[in-house]
């Protein structure tokens, strides 16, 4: 039969999954010798059991009595008993911390009688009503079900009657009194007494507590924190001890060492006759722990001695609650201590520096989140108010700077030096020059893959997008949110972090880290610890990290940051902004020689950029994608032009001739589902000249740089590709122009050609596709589109809250790759693509990529490189490390 019920002398630390985290450390106190009040631990697995089926399991209380029994015997009281009672507390304690979210019931055991026991051997009768009001207070509401402003009403009537400021101000036989109204209550409104047997008072109780894992609160903490639903929680009933009998006895919070900055010795506060929820609660105001040392300095060094066992014994930072019962120390709870992101690098190289931990150990403790964070000014944190909206954290960092709502009013203001947010219902590539130009982008549309989060990541612009709660007004240039209307031109700030926008100007600290990043300055502290991690994550990590970056600055910063190269240059920004005028060119050819005419015009320009990123990424492979969305996106907006058309009519202007044709181009070319429709390779395969007019333009840029004695790498590749027919087409015309351009410039070009790996029939038949492509590149972004069937535009916004509330998923599988579907496609990808070229070269260029789950799971499926934007390059770098551990 299982075992439902551990002393503390029985478990250790590594049983938290069945112990929960706080019972698994007070074991390991307990075994460490530690003055642990003695107590033992129901497990997650009773709770399971009795949530499962609502009924106590067997064999349960027979456990919690024979246990009962040990504590009783071992502690020479009883619980309960008349004339000095041994009290129990019954915490929650489940395998992640859960603060405040689960029931706990203090003072078990006290009785009508008890009560009176309990006063006297504590010499205080105060004290001892006290301790009892508040076991009916929190037994009735938890375990009986009265509303809790039950007993404050109560509470409340009795303070007011006797002209009682606070409950200091009462005396035992007020509260005495407000014992028996209490209890009044309870029967009046459950039609049963609070009851006076002490082992039916701990039986319920235990129940109770592993009701409350399902409370509303619970259950909404956990789809926040990802934590699983069905793990339960264990409980623990221990000894109580009073920190509130007088001047000798009090509570406090310690670390091991400065939770801030690593820094070696005890930290912590410390509250004298107090409860340990007087410290956390933070009624009363608390000394420095160093205080202690001359309020009682045998405590104090007996728990500086406690502190240095526990650190050298966890060998990391420990956060511990003590409590101290005249005069005597007794430890309530450790664990290993919670940290912020500074913290946690602080800490991991001191811990090293030390010798507490390997440069291994150092690095598995930090985490690419927490980098990210690191490298974005942030708003100081005690100034920020409440936000006016919340929308999608899409890219992380903060910025204040006026409200605009168009590109253009973007552009100029930028360009008088002014710091913008543009703000939009959703983004176009049209919008791509405000979005240089401001600080920040937001919008009340879209999800984490739209097209402003897309771009706006890959700038390390801050974004926050869907933003429902905005209701912008385009024409009237304001918006409006939580009641408040926004003109154009009114400064807001931003938080990509977390995806709050705020009225007015937030104040903001700069990044060390990202100095760092971007110019190497900077050696001592965050920045030290910081580069330390790196180095050993670029030491042990097998995987490559490249960038994802279309224009030669985006290349520099990357190759700073460290990129390994590009793993995916998009190459339609290049058809945008003045070009457009060409590629509708193109688009509106009626002869072969029209649309020539126009191809070659594109080429010189197209080559330019080229020369410029290979310039950039020099030695370095520089992944080239031939061009990927519909070509309607480079004409105007259909109901746009169709407007202008029927307003120029209306006028008796007469409608141009070109405007004209471009609508019927529009008309002609306009797709239900663009996203499926003539896109990636089909639009080679059916649009001639176009994927000639862009290799010879990476062909001639490799010729231009190896005269200028650079060594340029570049690579080709096809994207969307379906079939391996597609693929042996579009190579041939790539051979084909790589061989003209190399006869013709007597330099010889030769590029890689590979292939996207982003749609299921595509990773299904990689054995086939392997054949003629010498590289994968999985575009995740597309791959989690076709094989969810989620539009990755509209979807977010749509129902993803809905399917994250009924925990469908527990995070967007647009963020975070989906290693049961979309995963087992790319490790069929990989096994079936190496088993027919052993060669072939896979890396990931999908969002995914800079990832810090779903980089582990490229480790894993054995991936060469991964390829993010700019910004996450030392983000991936560090968790392609961590990976390899
Ligand atoms: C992808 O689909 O994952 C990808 C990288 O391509 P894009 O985002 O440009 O469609
Ligand atoms: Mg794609």
């Amino acid at each position: 039969m299982d075992q439902y019920v551990y002393a503390f002398t029985e478990g250790g630390r590594d049983m938290a999954g069945l112990l929960g985290g706080k019972g698994a450390n007070l074991a390991e106190m307990t075994r460490l010798g530690l003055p642990v009040p003695l107590g033992f631990t129901v497990t997650t697995e009773a709770c399971r059991a009795y949530l499962s089926t609502g009924a106590e399991p067997d064999g349960l209380a027979d456990e919690i009595a024979a246990h009962l029994t040990a504590l009783e015997r071992e502690s020479g009281r009883r619980l309960g008993q008349a004339d000095d009672p041994l009290l129990l507390s019954v915490r929650s304690g489940a395998r992640f911390s859960m603060p405040g979210m689960m029931e706990t019931i203090l003072d078990i055991g006290l009785t009508d009688d008890s009560v009176r026991g309990l006063a006297k051997a504590s010499g205080s009768e105060r004290f001892a009503f006290d301790s009892y009001r508040r076991l009916i207070q929190m037994f009735g509401s938890t375990v009986m079900g009265v509303d809790s402003a039950v007993f404050e009403g109560a509470l409340s009537r009795l303070k007011e009657s006797r002209g009682a400021p606070d409950d200091l101000h009462l005396d035992a036989a007020d509260l005495a009194r407000l014992v028996e109204t209490y209890k009044v209550l309870i029967r009046e409104r459950t039609g049963e007494p609070f009851p006076q047997d002490p082992a039916e008072q701990l039986r319920r109780s235990i129940l109770a507590v592993f009701a409350s894992w399902n409370s509303e609160r619970a259950r909404l903490y956990r789809r926040r924190e990802r934590i699983a639903d069905d793990l339960g929680t264990a409980i623990n009933v221990q000894r109580m001890v009073f920190g509130n009998l007088g001047p000798d006895s009090g509570s406090g919070v310690a670390f091991t060492r400065d939770p801030a900055t690593g820094r070696p010795g005890p930290y912590g506060d410390y509250l004298s006759n107090a409860q340990g929820e007087d410290v956390v609660a933070g009624i009363r105001n608390t000394v420095p722990l160093t205080e202690l040392q001359r309020l009682d300095p045998p405590s104090y060094a007996r728990l500086r001695e406690h502190l240095a066992t526990l650190e050298a014994h966890y060998r990391d930072l420990c956060d511990i609650e003590f409590t101290i019962e005249r005069g005597t120390l007794w430890m309530l709870q450790t664990r290993v201590g919670k940290r912020t992101a500074e913290a946690a690098f602080a800490l991991a190289a001191a811990l090293a520096d030390e010798g507490i931990i390997t440069p291994d150990e150092a690095l598995a403790r930090v985490g690419g989140e927490g980098l990210a964070r690191l490298m974005f000014p942030r708003f100081d944190a005690s100034a920020v108010g409440v936000a006016l909206a919340n929308g999608l954290p899409a890219s992380p960092g903060a910025a204040v700077g006026a409200a605009v709502f168009d590109c253009a009013e973007a552009v100029r203001r930028a360009a008088a030096g002014e710091s913008v947010v543009l703000v939009r219902q959703e983004t176009t590539p049209d919008d791509l020059p405000g979005m240089v130009a401001a600080q920040a982008v937001v919008t009340s549309r879209g999800g984490k893959t739209s097209h402003a989060a897309v771009v706006a990541r890959g700038m390390g612009k801050v974004c926050v997008c869907g933003a429902e709660q905005l209701d912008v007004d385009l024409n009237g240039r304001r918006f409006t949110a939580s009641g408040v209307t926004v003109e154009e031109g009114t400064v807001i700030s931003v938080d990509g972090s977390t995806g709050a926008v705020y009225a007015g100007a937030v104040p903001l600290v700069d990044s060390v880290v990202m100095r760092y990043f971007e110019t190497g300055e900077g050696s001592a502290g965050l920045v030290d610890a910081v580069a330390r991690a790196m180095g050993h994550a670029d030491a042990v990590r097998r995987m490559e990290v490249r960038a994802n970056a279309d224009t030669p600055e985006d290349a520099a910063r990357a190759r700073r940051f460290g990129a390994q190269g590009i793993g995916l240059c998009r190459t339609e920004h290049m058809f945008l902004g003045d070009r457009r005028q060409l590629v509708e060119a193109m688009i509106l050819a009626r002869t072969g020689e029209d649309r020539e005419r126009a191809l070659e015009a594109l080429l010189p320009l197209q080559r330019q950029d080229f020369v410029g990123i290979l310039a950039a990424m020099d030695g370095l492979p520089v992944t080239i994608r031939l061009l990927d969305p519909p070509l309607h996106e480079f004409l105007p907006d259909r109901t746009e032009l169709a407007v202008r058309l029927a307003a120029a009519e209306a006028h008796g202007d007469g409608t141009s001739e070109h405007d004209a044709e471009l609508l019927d181009a529009v008309n002609r070319m306009h797709e239900e589902n663009p996203m499926l429709g003539l896109r990636g390779v089909r639009l080679g395969l059916v649009a001639p000249g176009l994927v000639a007019m862009q290799v010879r333009a990476i062909a001639e840029a490799v010729v231009e740089r190896k005269r200028a004695g650079g060594d340029p790498r570049a690579e080709i590749m096809v994207p969307l590709i379906d079939t391996v027919e597609e693929l042996r087409l579009v190579r041939e015309e790539v051979e084909q122009v790589l061989a003209e351009v190399s006869a013709a410039s007597g330099v010889p070009v030769a590029c890689p050609v590979g292939t996207m790996i982003e749609l299921p029939r595509a990773a299904l038949t990689a054995g086939d596709i392997a054949r003629e492509a010498e590289f994968f590149s999985f575009g995740t972004n597309d791959l989690t589109q076709t094989t969810w069937g989620f539009s990755r535009d509209d979807v977010e916004a749509a129902f993803f809250s809905a399917y994250l509330d009924k925990g469908i998923f527990k995070v967007s599988p647009f963020e975070t790759i989906d290693r049961e579907g979309v995963g087992r496609l790319v490790e069929i990808a990989v096994a079936e693509g190496r088993a027919a070229r052993a060669e072939l070269k896979i890396g990931v260029c999908g969002e995914h990529g800079g990832d810090p789950e779903s980089i582990a799971f490229f480790h894993a499926a054995g991936l060469d490189y991964v390829s993010c934007s700019p910004f996450r390059v030392p983000v991936a770098r560090l968790e392609a490390g961590r990976a390899a551990l």
